[in-house]
């Protein structure tokens, strides 16, 4: 995911980084409870750690036989560790999750949008003019979204590029220019489709400054690190949830858990499939935040060759054909990351979802055809791939949340209000700012920590 068109907020990370601060250094409570968390993502294994930091009776329910959620580190190639979720930190400078990596001793390797090379239509790296070109639609896309910041109703993305910037006038060349933008800096970033994301609020995203970085060892690094002395029962799949008398009951697969308290850190995708039962029912202005939020789509395909045939930069663009908008745009050279001769491919937004249809041989071959274009017939095919299906996970049912047409920023705030003084809700969906990102994640998890021991 490509943070480039971040919306900077110094003043809010500073806030925020000061709130985590000074929970840490809160000392035992005088009335421990019994907390059950739902969910050992970075959220939920937040929360259950400030909690039990505290002195609470806290339980971990997780339906997943592993740790993590939507931080995933596959160990299936032993030299080379891979984040099958996340793998940056976003904007290291004042990122809560920069001191957490530190504090657990973990390896941060920076990466750097600058080093890049973009390939045009026909496979070739962009001519001097088609880049000038590129510089000069990038500006044009922008005033195209201010304009439609300012438009008295809401469009989608795509629809407000279109007209502001009067479609039918341009040419096929400089189309396929801003539907790669568009693709590159919004799709690839937020997991929307440009069909769906809201002009007025899809970047109202807050952030930090500096460097991304990733994991040397995966983002597992710090999961283990959240986890530690923590009760975490893998393998329960909450079913319901019933917080009408003072005692809140959770359902699972295998029984029945009673607490004093509840924080649900579930995927919005999993809240949208309804498959957790509440009863009383959830409030209207939850349901409505629950269906008009979008969850977004975005995979990951890693190819292993046998030899790096590749330059040697951070990142590899391509510009498709309109007729193939979205597809196989973007990839992270892994060769300088883990040493090994490793191609990670992103699809997000509508191709995103629809090769999670496809076989692995299907999804493959229509990489391998991109990578021919631009490499040559010659290039060897692929020792081994690992392949990703968010969308159809039955514990996340998406990648993360973004502010679909018809979506407003405070209807996460009405995501995350508790219910009572017995249900709290946690997830990078119910941070306002820093939805769909890794910190944005940790934040709601502290936050919702600090509300459930009030
Ligand atoms: C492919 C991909 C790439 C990404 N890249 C980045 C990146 O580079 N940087 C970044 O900042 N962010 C990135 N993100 C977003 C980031 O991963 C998420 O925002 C963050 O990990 C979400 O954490 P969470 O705790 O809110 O949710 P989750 O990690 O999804 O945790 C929720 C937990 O609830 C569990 N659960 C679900 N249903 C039930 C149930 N019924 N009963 C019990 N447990 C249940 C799940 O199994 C899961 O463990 C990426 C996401 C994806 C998918």
């Amino acid at each position: 995911m490509n943070r480039r068109t971040l919306l900077k907020s110094a003043t809010l990370a500073a806030a925020m980084a000061a709130v985590s601060t000074s929970q840490t250094s809160l000392g035992a409570t005088r009335s421990p409870k019994r907390i059950i968390v739902i969910g050992a993502g970075i959220a939920g294994l937040a929360a259950a750690s400030q909690l039990a930091g505290r002195g609470h009776q806290v339980t971990v329910l997780e339906a997943r036989t592993r740790l993590g959620g939507r931080l995933w580190t596959s160990q299936a190639w032993a030299d080379a560790p891979v984040d099958l979720g996340a793998s940056w930190i976003h904007e290291m400078d004042g990122n809560p999750l920069t001191a957490l990596a530190e504090e657990a001793g973990a390896r941060l390797i920076t990466t750097s949008y600058d080093s890049v090379i973009d390939y045009d239509v026909n496979g070739r790296p962009l001519s001097a003019a088609r880049a000038a070109r590129l510089a000069t639609l990038k500006d044009e896309y922008q005033w195209a979204i201010d304009q439609g910041q300012r438009h008295s109703i809401d469009r989608s993305l795509r629809n407000t590029i279109e007209s502001e910037l009067d479609w039918a006038s341009l040419s096929n060349a400089d189309q396929e220019l801003l539907a790669f933008i568009t693709n590159s800096t919004a799709e690839q970033e937020y997991a929307g489709s440009r069909n769906d994301l809201s002009t007025y609020w899809f970047d109202s995203l807050g952030g930090y400054d500096g460097d991304d970085a990733v994991f040397a060892e995966g983002y597992q690094t710090l999961i283990n690190f959240l986890a530690r002395g923590l009760n975490i029962q893998l393998g329960q799949t909450v079913s319901a949830i019933d917080s009408s008398t003072s005692t809140v009951k959770v359902t699972t697969n295998s029984g029945t858990f009673s607490a004093d308290r509840v924080i649900v850190s579930v995927p919005l995708g999993v809240l949208k499939k309804g498959t957790i039962r509440f009863t009383p029912a959830l409030p209207s202005k939850k349901t409505t935040a629950i269906n008009k939020l979008g969850m977004g789509h975005f995979n990951k395909c890693y190819l292993r060759f046998p030899t790096q045939f590749w330059p040697q930069q951070d990142w590899l663009e391509y510009i498709p054909p309109q007729s193939q908008h979205g597809q196989w745009s973007q990839w992270l050279n892994l060769g300088r990351l883990t040493g090994q001769p490793v191609l990670l491919g992103f699809n997000a937004g509508d191709f995103g979802r629809q090769i999670e249809a496809w076989s692995d041989a299907q999804i493959v071959a229509s990489a391998m055809a991109r990578l021919r274009l631009i490499f040559g017939q010659q290039i060897p095919d692929p020792v081994s791939v690992q392949i990703t299906r968010w969308s159809q996970d039955p514990f996340s049912y998406g990648a993360y949340s973004f502010n679909k047409l018809g979506a407003k920023p405070a209807m996460r705030d009405d995501l995350a209000a508790p219910i009572g003084n017995r249900l709290f809700f946690a997830g990078e969906a119910t941070h306002k700012n820093m939805f769909a990102t890794v910190h944005g994640a940790l934040l709601s998890g502290r936050r919702a920590a600090t509300q459930a021991q009030a």
